[in-house]
């Protein structure tokens, strides 16, 4: 494509290929993303951005402004890191550190992508004399459904007219799907300690209140709406099994179409918790971690996107490329690769086969919710928002899986990257000179909350869970 701002792009190609890489390799999880967030704050300073760091009481959090006036278009990056899974670029299992954690979401693809966008941006505005603000908002701890959350709350988004985001994935499209809203919540437990053989009777076990309350959980799912999620670890279950445990703890997500949903489920969940209290004759508390809303999807953001994604066209990913997608394939489950692509109904023929994405999905009006949760979901509900997502992976790949890790890290997720890049690049652009489209994405906007504003999911005076998050 003949476009001068797509050429500065991709001018930046080598160098967001290094920054990205660099930050596949320090892998940071969520709110520990210390010198990934630095090292693209510092890019962006560098390039002329105004930057404040530390912002929403999360020292990995970071906004970067240029330009002035209206209107506001934001760009959304992550760049946190997923525990346990480290893995080299290789197409075989091969951990760069074992245990380490690794960029198995392609966040460190993400964060660069937003990054690379902007820096194009600000060098087409000078150059133009293009009025309006592009920001960089540096989002940490997306998988744990923090970052956002906070942003949003602490009043950053207020001034901003539109969101764009993206995501690495296996294919090119626009999300036109919902996601789940979500609540997470450690419930503890304490009970009395005492012999287990000796003294049984004189002990009251905090495991049995954890497992009790996980019946009535288990329970408690027919009586859900079909959708919903509910779904816990033991994080702490005593020590050996001679000693009653006094202590214990269970963490859970709850999950739903819409936070409403969520909200109900979740007080439900807490009549469970206290019920097991109350049979085990043990107290307990509940630690509130992080609440995201539902993604709500604007169609006119949308619309430009998929615009802009066609005339980008898919990464060109060459012979090299698709070796080693094929030799990355073999390491799925059997029928991995056919369960992905049978998804997407109408279109599985056409993608049936293929390891990498050539093509771009069209644009679909779908009133789908994809089973998982973003904090982007939160920016979404506050501002007119839009995501899409470019060929980064293997088709069939697992989302959070050491093969993503692998691709995340090498040419197949540099040239979605780039591609993601352009997109971003452009669409802001439209945002920046075409205030007729912004406008209408207000009006759906205001149309698709009216009656039913954002409400906060953090309890009143919430913290980011610095510590709590850390032990996991
Ligand atoms: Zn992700």
């Amino acid at each position: 494509m003949n476009d001068r701002l797509a050429e500065r792009v991709r001018q930046r190609a080598d160098w967001a290929t290094a920054l990205s890489d660099r930050i596949w390799e320090l892998a940071e999880v969520g709110l520990q993303e210390h010198q990934s967030s630095a090292l693209l704050a510092e890019e962006l300073a560098k390039a002329g951005f105004e930057v404040t760091s530390g912002v929403a009481d999360m020292p990995t959090a970071f906004v970067a402004t240029y330009g002035s006036g209206k209107p506001v278009v934001a760009i959304l990056g992550e760049y946190d890191a997923l525990p346990g899974l480290s893995q080299k670029a290789v197409p075989r299992r091969e951990p760069l550190r074992e245990g380490a954690p690794g960029h198995g979401c392609g966040h460190n693809l993400l964060g660069v992508a937003g990054v690379a966008a902007a820096i194009a941006l600000k060098e087409e505005m000078e150059s133009s004399g293009l009025g309006g603000t592009v920001r960089y908002y540096g989002c940490p701890a997306e998988e744990t459904l923090v970052g956002k959350v906070f942003m949003v709350r602490d009043g950053l988004f207020d001034d901003v007219d539109a969101a764009l985001t993206w995501h690495p994935a296996a294919l090119n499209s626009v999300w036109a799907a919902s996601s789940l809203a979500n609540n997470s919540a450690k419930f503890r437990f304490y009970g009395r300690s005492a012999h287990a053989a000796a003294n049984p009777d004189m002990g009251r076990s905090a495991l049995d209140a954890v497992e009790i309350m996980n019946v009535g959980a288990n329970y408690l799912r027919e009586h859900v709406v079909e959708k919903a999620r509910i779904h816990y670890v033991i994080t702490r279950g005593g020590g050996e099994p001679n000693v009653v445990p006094a202590e214990a703890e269970v963490w859970y997500y709850v999950r739903a179409p819409k936070r409403e949903q969520v909200e109900e489920i979740y007080q439900r969940l807490l009549l469970c918790a206290k019920g097991a209290a109350i049979m085990t004759e043990t107290e307990y508390d509940v630690e509130f971690l992080a609440g995201c809303y539902q993604y709500l999807p604007n169609r006119v953001l949308g619309k430009l996107l998929h615009q802009n994604l066609r005339k980008v066209g898919a990464p060109p990913f060459d012979e090299a490329d698709r070796q080693f997608a094929r030799q990355l394939r073999e390491t799925f489950a059997p029928g991995q690769q056919e369960a992905a692509v049978s998804r997407f109904k109408e279109l599985a023929e056409e993608l049936r086969g293929k390891d990498l994405h050539d093509g771009v999905l069209p644009l679909r009006e779908s009133d789908e919710v994809m089973p998982g949760s973003t904090d982007v979901g939160d920016v979404s509900w506050v501002v007119p928002t839009a995501q899409f997502a470019t060929a980064c992976t293997v088709i069939g790949a697992a989302g959070h899986s050491w093969q993503m890790t692998a691709t995340s890290g090498m040419s197949i997720g540099h040239k979605g990257m780039l591609t993601a890049a352009e997109v971003l690049a452009l669409t802001v652009r439209d945002l920046l000179t075409r205030p007729e489209v912004l406008a209408e994405a207000r009006e759906e906007f205001r149309r698709a909350t009216e009656g039913s504003p954002y409400r906060c999911p953090l309890p009143q005076g919430a913290r980011p869970p610095h510590h709590q998050l850390e032990k996991h």
